[in-house]
């Protein structure tokens, strides 16, 4: 095997070599004479023109060569003749691996996303998903290689969880309990003992608990993994699966914390500027002639940072109307934020120091009492792209604050326990990998930027 990825074909100026190249055929055009297939391999967002002489190839062979069959060419390369690509190989021979029919759903150009969707098994051919699978892939490779540089920990933390820390009614329950005769405790109530693991369990929605823990041993540690959300909402920026990135740090404030995840998007964000350059520009073309600009931004300008208050003032004093009423104490609404970055700052804005009444019991409680340490990243288009805070590290506040919200003291002994054992300030914060992909790649629908979405009512391939 060794034939020569098109990547590698196109950038080469060793011209007039036998060179194999195999892919799937996008298109075939041609005369009498002559036969232009466009191949592509994923490799590239761009295909490799192969001109074939009808004459010197079987009848057959040149039959199966439609869109969406799978050959290895061999055969010279060639610097083109044609505008807009450098080399094209000219046929000797070719190999059909796979044919392929009429009723091959992707024979024309200019599929809707919507129907793309439907067949998720064969949209990575398109040059769309092409596109975006090779920016994910980037991105994840330069979020690793970011927390691998800077001395962070990869920790792997459980994907079924005993706790329900935050609220199961957005939890997927995990059971092996015969849902047709589910075994009932003296009480009335589902007997959890019977249950695999001897308890109620569901699948995780946030590894950071466990990353605390790790980070009160390590210093710098970061988790990449999935999570699971029940959420019924509907909406171009919610998936039931998603991957999250949680990076936790001993000895962060909330300063350092900020800095960390400005210069860690940036980082991430430059990482795909450099390196996926000619997917970023046909995303670009294709649908959306803002992206690069927008990509360019977050590298470039410093993030706006205010507090929550600040920003209400902001709002109230504005004249936009909005739908939902802003008032302190109450959460900010997706057009709140977005009013902040798009229409008054023109820059990504850090917001902190939320009232505690609207964010999670483990924030850090101000000097103030009223409002705790916590900071969101939101960008133009998205709204809030990561939620973070400092953590409270001091026993008795967290416990108060546990109590205070309704929650299971006794569920939390394994986390109370690092406040009572070498407690120490620090910080993270939690960043959904499905919404840095959609910002890169300017997909308006986050369905469209994991290979095979879970939804509501869809669980398909
Ligand atoms: P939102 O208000 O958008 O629902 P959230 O407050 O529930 O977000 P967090 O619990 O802070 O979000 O989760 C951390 C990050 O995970 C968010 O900043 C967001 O980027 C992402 N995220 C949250 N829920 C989803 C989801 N259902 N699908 C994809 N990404 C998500
Ligand atoms: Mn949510």
């Amino acid at each position: 095997m060794n034939h020569i990825y098109i990547k590698e074909l196109l950038a080469s100026t060793e011209f007039d070599r036998e060179v194999t190249a195999k892919g799937w055929v996008r298109t075939r055009r041609g005369n009498k004479n002559l036969a232009f297939i466009e191949l592509n391999d994923g490799s590239t967002i761009n295909s490799l023109q192969i001109v074939a002489e009808l004459a010197a190839f079987d009848e057959q062979t040149i039959k199966n060569i439609t869109t969406g069959a799978c050959i290895s060419v061999t055969g010279i390369l060639v610097k083109s003749p044609g505008a807009g690509q450098l080399a094209e190989i000219q046929a000797k021979n070719i190999e059909i691996y796979g044919c392929s029919d009429e009723t091959y759903p992707l024979q024309k150009k200019g599929h809707t996303l919507e129907f793309l969707r439907e067949i998720a098994h064969l949209r990575p051919r398109t040059n769309t998903f092409g596109s975006v699978l090779r920016i994910r892939h980037a991105l994840a490779f330069a979020i690793h290689k970011y927390f691998n540089d800077r001395g962070f920990y990869n920790i792997h933390t459980p994907i079924i969880t005993g706790s329900d820390c935050e609220g199961a009614g957005e939890m997927f329950a995990v059971t092996t309990l015969d849902l047709n005769n589910v075994p009932k405790n003296p009480e009335g109530a589902i007997d959890f003992q019977q249950d695999f693991f001897g308890k109620e369990t569901h699948l995780t929605v946030s590894g950071q608990l466990e990353g605390e823990l790790a980070a009160m041993a390590l210093s710098l540690i970061y988790t990449f993994g999935p999570t699971f959300r029940a959420e019924n909402s509907n909406t171009p920026r919610h998936l039931a699966e998603f991957w999250m990135i949680e990076p936790e740090m001993a000895f962060y404030e909330l300063e350092d914390n900020m800095n960390l995840a400005e210069d860690f998007l940036k980082t991430v964000i430059g990482h795909a500027l450099e390196h996926c350059a000619d997917d970023i520009a046909f995303l670009s073309k294709l649908y959306d002639a803002e992206l690069k600009n927008r990509l360019d931004l977050i590298v470039s300008e410093k993030f706006q940072r205010l507090t929550y208050t600040e920003a209400i003032d902001i709002l109230t004093a504005s004249e936009k109307k909005f739908e939902f009423p802003v008032k302190w104490g109450s959460d900010l609404q997706s057009e709140h934020e977005r009013y902040l970055v798009e229409q008054h700052f023109h820059k990504p804005v850090i917001l902190t120091h939320y009232p505690k009444d609207i964010k999670a019991f483990y924030m850090k409680q101000s000097e103030d009492g009223k409002t705790v340490k916590a900071m969101d990243v939101l960008f133009p288009g998205i709204g809030e792209i990561i939620g973070g805070s400092q953590r409270e590290d001091n026993y008795d506040k967290l416990l108060n604050r546990i109590r205070e919200m309704g929650l299971k003291e006794a569920d939390f002994w394994w986390y109370l326990d690092t406040r009572k054992f070498g407690a120490c300030p620090h910080s993270g914060f939690g960043l959904g990998f499905e919404r840095l992909v959609q910002f890169v790649t300017g997909m308006s629908n986050i369905r469209d930027v994991i290979p095979f979405p879970r939804t509501p009512k869809n669980s398909e391939f």
